[in-house]
């Protein structure tokens, strides 16, 4: 079993709501509430919810562009959590992100080799010759060329900015990288060609990935585990091919049922989620997910559900707390 190279313990970010003339505090967000998880070294962690479930704001936490509230967040054994200012410019090296829109976060005043060469720059790696080379060479591992380098962001394509927006996290040789939505912005011949960019270069530079996705059809191919999260909270977990086979929890199944199948003898029949989805800053009760299941019991609206685990599958459901 390969080591583990991320360890998510009890991690919680709640954002306070603020009102008033005073900006007193009236209660909080529960964006991310006591999740914990970890990654294995060279696999691919899907994690998938709807939108306001909390995983864009997993994704920042763990790269800590914004503070957590309480838990710990350990990369190969480092307590990211409690990391000075200099050992997390260090472990930003390790650690890159690729954005959902790749426009916002390339310069649009600068050239594709300025904007590649910049977290060189900022790391202190390689003599300028050193530095453009690289640059030339990583525009050629995601499908582009090297004369792509002296131009800017708004000559590209959106398919080709998300390469120059991997291009540029791959460019610390990171060990982990966090792709929050990377392709759904996308026309989706252009996904398909990204993840398998992503797929050949986990192999070429032995990366670990966490992809988030809000879709359960995107992440399946790309993803050795899955996890499902709702409200903020971490519902379920599991192999990929077994989360999808045997589903536990009552969201995770809905989810999967509304997700295209194109042969007709293996489509089930959808399953409809009733109901909006709640506040995050007034979440149910109990399970998170009471509101809308089908399955709610008593206990349900009471007690929140504690994870359990059976042979790698996680799942935090009261069906299976007996
Ligand atoms: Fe449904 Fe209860 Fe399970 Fe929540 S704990 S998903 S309400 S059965």
């Amino acid at each position: 079993m390969p080591e583990l190279l991320l360890e998510v313990n009890g991690l919680k970010k709640y954002f306070p709501i603020a009102s008033g003339l005073f900006g007193r505090k009236q209660g909080e967000v529960k964006a991310v509430d006591d999740i914990s998880f970890f990654v294995r070294k060279g696999e691919t962690l899907g994690i998938v919810g709807e939108s306001g479930c909390g995983k864009s704001t997993t994704g920042r936490l763990l790269m800590r562009l914004i503070e957590s509230t309480d838990g710990k967040i350990l990369f190969e054994d480092r307590e990211i959590t409690r990391m000075s200012k200099s050992e997390l410019r260090r472990i930003r090296r390790d650690i890159q992100m690729v954005f959902q829109d790749p426009y916002a976060s390339l310069n649009p005043r600068h050239s594709i080799e300025q904007i590649l060469e910049e977290p060189l720059i900022v790391h202190g790696i390689g003599t300028k010759d050193e530095r453009r080379k690289q640059v030339r060479d990583m525009l050629e591992v995601v499908g582009l060329s090297s004369y792509h380098a002296k131009r800017y962001p708004h000559q590209f394509s959106g398919g080709q900015r998300q390469r120059i927006g991997i291009a540029k996290a791959l460019m610390t040789k990171p060990k982990l990288i966090i792709a929050d939505e990377p392709v759904s912005a996308l026309d989706v011949s252009i996904q398909a060609q990204i993840l398998n960019l992503m797929k050949e270069i986990q192999e070429e530079f032995k990366l670990t990935y966490i992809f988030i996705a809000h879709d359960l059809g995107v992440v399946r191919h790309i993803s050795d585990r899955v996890g499902v999260m709702y409200l903020g909270r971490l519902i379920e977990l599991a192999d990929s091919e077994e989360l999808y086979e045997n589903s536990m929890h009552p969201y995770t199944k809905a989810l999967l049922s509304a997700v295209p199948v194109p042969d007709p003898d293996f489509r089930k029949e959808t399953i409809l989620i009733e109901g909006e989805l709640p506040s995050p800053a007034n979440p149910p009760s109990g399970c998170a997910f009471h509101t809308r299941c089908k399955e709610c019991m008593d206990i349900c609206k009471t007690t929140r559900p504690l994870e359990i685990e059976i042979n790698g599958h996680f799942v935090a459901c009261h069906l299976y707390n007996k």
